[in-house]
């Protein structure tokens, strides 16, 4: 008998009739001889809804503990109504919230990361023949608060309740039939793809491939669980992330992700000295808002300029924090922009290969697509241009480097 944890996503369980159908899928696997583990999303749109709430509640800057409690709810409904349609159907099921379970995050509301996963009261009703449920997204800190992980976070709980079963595989059930080379919804010449390394998907992932959440990739990598992304609509196979192995296609572009999430900050003329770069990214690291990219410019008469990129969520605190610092530096402004996006290529054979870099900026100079940040890592390179070339980088991206055609 295997085990096997199945993650559904808001548009699988968006109304009754897509959960009764879920609820028919989850029987068969049962039936096949399997133990199952579900885990939901909120109905869609449901979470959207909530924050929406918070922020008319709060004036738009809502309380962190009582945000959480508030959009973790979502997750209560779906999970009660499918066990509510699982028991009609006959079949012995039961829900369980994220405190429940004890699945154990750290305290950093909004964006907890696991810490554990307390397994006991799963294979307990497991070895009972029961169908178990349990709530996405949400978490519990050690002092008994509920914590969230982070937009699109299920399937991270999917995968680390995978991992602390020691589960055969993890799937994950959403709205498209696979990983594919790029957003089948923004170009429709996308490729689908058979296999993705972690390492490969991890970075799509990073970049802004909503598909998985990347924390849930750097879970599946660290304990080694197949995940397998499949739609809730057919019976494909869909795309299994797992260890890079020889036959997989060492492609030197594998995939194109965009990020609309961003924005580009720019601090200017401050004093270019040492400790200048501590004291702008202290403050926000430690209110745990993420820098991602970061350009110092080139110093003119002792003065410099700082660019860098936070997500889009965290723009209103950065705005508070960085206020006050720049003023304490001296620097004369802070330029904002939120129309901005990250358009990247990831290929595990890019290390190998030179001149992938130089191509991407030759295929944005064609199109006239200015390049307003870059960076690069390994397997990675991204650039940041104006959000409204965002669907032409990408498709322009995905022709030049080849990617509709299977090699
Ligand atoms: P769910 O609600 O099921 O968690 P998400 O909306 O979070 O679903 O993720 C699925 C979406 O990810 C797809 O509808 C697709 O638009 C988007 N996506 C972005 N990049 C990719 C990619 N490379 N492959 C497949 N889907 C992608
Ligand atoms: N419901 C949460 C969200 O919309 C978590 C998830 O769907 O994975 O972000
Ligand atoms: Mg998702």
């Amino acid at each position: 008998m295997a085990v096997i944890v199945q993650k559904y996503g808001g548009t699988s369980v968006a109304d009754l009739e897509k959960i009764q159908n879920i609820a028919k899928r989850v029987i068969r696997t049962r039936n096949d001889g399997n133990d199952v583990v579900v885990v939901l999303s909120a109905m869609a749109g449901e979470t959207n809804r909530l924050i929406q709430m918070a922020d008319s509640a709060s004036g738009g800057a809502p309380d962190e503990r009582e945000y959480d409690v508030l959009v973790s709810s979502g997750e209560q409904i779906s999970v009660s109504l499918l066990s509510i349609i699982l028991h009609r159907m006959g079949c012995k099921a039961i829900s369980l919230l994220g405190h429940q379970v004890k699945i154990l995050t750290d305290k950093i509301y909004s964006d907890a990361r696991i810490l554990s996963v307390d397994t006991g009261l799963i294979s307990d009703a497991l070895k009972k023949g029961k169908i178990v449920v349990v709530a996405g997204f949400q978490g519990v800190d050690e002092e008994g608060n509920i914590t969230t992980l982070g937009r699109g976070g299920s399937d991270t709980s999917a995968v680390a309740i995978a991992a602390s079963l020691k589960a055969d595989f993890c799937e994950i059930f959403t709205d498209v039939d696979g990983v594919y080379t790029t957003d089948p919804n923004l170009y429709s010449k996308a490729r689908k793809l058979k296999k993705v390394s972690y390492d490969e998907m991890l970075s799509l992932a990073g970049a802004g491939a909503k598909v998985l959440h990347p924390r849930s990739v750097e879970l599946a990598k660290m304990y080694e669980v197949p995940v397998y992304v499949r739609s809730s609509f057919n019976e494909d196979r869909g795309t299994l992330v797992t260890r890079e192995d020889k036959d997989m296609e060492r492609e030197v572009v594998s995939g194109v992700a965009y990020d609309r999430d961003q924005a580009k900050i720019t601090v200017v003329h401050v004093p270019d000295k040492p400790g200048i770069a501590a004291r702008l990214f202290t403050p926000l690291s430690e209110h745990n808002i993420i820098v991602d990219m970061i350009i110092q410019n080139a110093s003119s008469e002792g003065y410099t300029d700082m660019t860098f990129t936070v997500s889009q969520k965290d723009i209103g605190e950065a705005r508070r924090l960085l206020d006050v610092v720049a003023r304490d530096m001296g620097a004369s402004r802070i330029d904002y922009d939120e129309n901005i996006s990250k358009i990247s290529i990831v290929g595990v054979g890019m290390q190998s290969h030179s001149g992938v870099a130089s191509k991407m900026f030759e295929v944005f100079a064609e199109e006239g697509i200015n390049i307003l940040m870059i960076s690069t890592s390994e397997i990675k390179i991204s650039c940041v241009i104006a959000v409204k070339y965002t669907e032409l980088a990408v498709r322009v991206l995905h022709d030049a480097f080849g990617l509709e055609q299977e090699n």
